[in-house]
């Protein structure tokens, strides 16, 4: 993967390319080199590949955001966020841009003989706000198919093996033409005898009826990494479905939903919180103590603090994927709360206390709407 192409540089973008110049250049090198343009030019399918890769992850808002902060480790599945290209249908990408002009352009499932990589399965695990803060470990219980023991995955009952369809001659799909208004339109379909597997089973496998695969309820452990966020995914390798003839297993894409928390908000890797600060405390200054994702701290309120300032807990937020010991920070937003229900000692001292400082109050008002009122008449003039 070290080798892999900036998906910018790919497309021929610029970093800030919206979606339409995403689009248009998607578009153009597509042109150049898609493969029904250049039939068995292996070069033009690569980079076809590469091209429709790149649009699919700059052209969807999350992946891209997911891409611009960690680069390709974002979907290579070592532990970080991951996405599931092999499942991917690019053909719908294409067909999205491209329409007709191809005709269609999808890909058959015709599989033959060829080994072929197991299909992905997706699952969802909930967690908890400090378990995606802090990163834990889940045990996931699902029902996952195996190559049956007993014919191993051919399906066929044992002593038998399964015959090449004659339909396809084996190669699991099948080449028509029709005419139309166009002229010749050769058409290939995955072939219905066989379902493109090439083969056809006389007598099934009595343990699996002829599928070739057993299911079973399994339960598998999955490391969730500190900093993961709502929606993210972590791919498992090898715990998708089983290959076909003798491909490797698909993955295990588990999708994260993160439980809210009763008064943290989180932000990417910044957490924000609301405390209530007295007036006194806001007039004199004081300690207050701050509810953090790492427990309890005292906090110097400074005198003379004005309601909704905004102070900031370096390092109290959520640890970045990529490294868990960098970690964002915590924005408390203190609040001056106003009694409604008071003492009369304590409306009386509060009486004495306007007195004191009523003037002086009324003075910096005063001298603060004198100041709008010049500025006002300034931008007139
Ligand atoms: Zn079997
Ligand atoms: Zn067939």
């Amino acid at each position: 993967m070290a080798d892999k192409k900036d998906y910018y540089e790919v497309l021929g973008v610029s970093k800030t390319a919206d979606e339409a110049e995403l689009k248009k250049a998607y578009r153009t090198l597509a042109k150049q080199c898609h493969p029904d343009t250049h039939p068995g030019d292996a070069d033009a399918e690569a980079k076809f590949k590469e091209i429709s890769e790149a649009y699919a992850v700059l052209s969807d808002p999350e992946k891209r955001r997911q891409y611009d902060q960690f680069g390709h480790s974002a979907f290579d599945g070592t532990g970080g966020p991951g996405f599931d290209f092999n499942g991917m249908d690019f053909a719908d990408i294409f067909g999205d841009i491209f329409g007709d002009f191809f005709g269609g352009g999808r890909r058959s499932q015709a599989r033959g003989n060829a080994p072929m990589k197991g299909a992905n399965i997706r699952t969802s695990v909930r967690i908890s706000f400090e378990e995606a803060v802090f990163g834990c470990e889940k045990e996931l219980e699902l029902t996952l198919k195996d190559t049956c023991n007993t014919c191993h995955g051919n399906g066929a009952k044992p002593g038998t093996t399964p015959d090449t369809c004659t339909k396809c001659g084996g190669k699991g799909q099948v080449v028509f033409t029709s005419q139309s208004f166009f002229g010749t339109v050769r058409n290939v379909q995955t072939c219905p005898d066989c379902g493109g597997s090439g083969k056809v089973i006389k007598e099934k496998c009595p343990d699996c009826r002829g599928t070739g695969y057993i299911s079973s309820r399994k339960k598998i452990s999955v490391s969730i990494p500190a900093g993961i966020d709502d929606g993210q995914c972590v791919r498992i390798r090898d715990k998708g479905e089983p290959g076909i003839n003798g491909g490797p297993r698909g993955d295990l894409l588990v999708e994260v939903v993160v439980s809210r928390h009763p008064f943290l908000q989180r932000q990417d890797t910044n957490l924000f919180s609301t405390v209530p600060i007295s007036y006194a405390v806001a007039v004199l200054g004081g300690e207050v103590i701050i509810d953090t994702i790492d427990g309890r701290v005292a906090y110097d309120v400074k005198p003379g603090t004005q309601t909704d300032t905004r102070v900031r807990l370096k390092g109290k937020g959520v640890p970045t994927l990529r490294n868990k010991d960098v970690r964002g920070d915590h924005y408390v937003t203190l609040v001056i709360q106003t009694p409604e229900k008071i003492s009369r000692e304590a409306k009386d001292l509060l009486k004495k206390f306007d007195e004191l400082t009523g003037d002086t109050l009324n003075a910096a008002a005063r001298a603060s709407a004198e100041s709008a009122d010049v500025k006002k008449k300034r931008i007139r003039k």
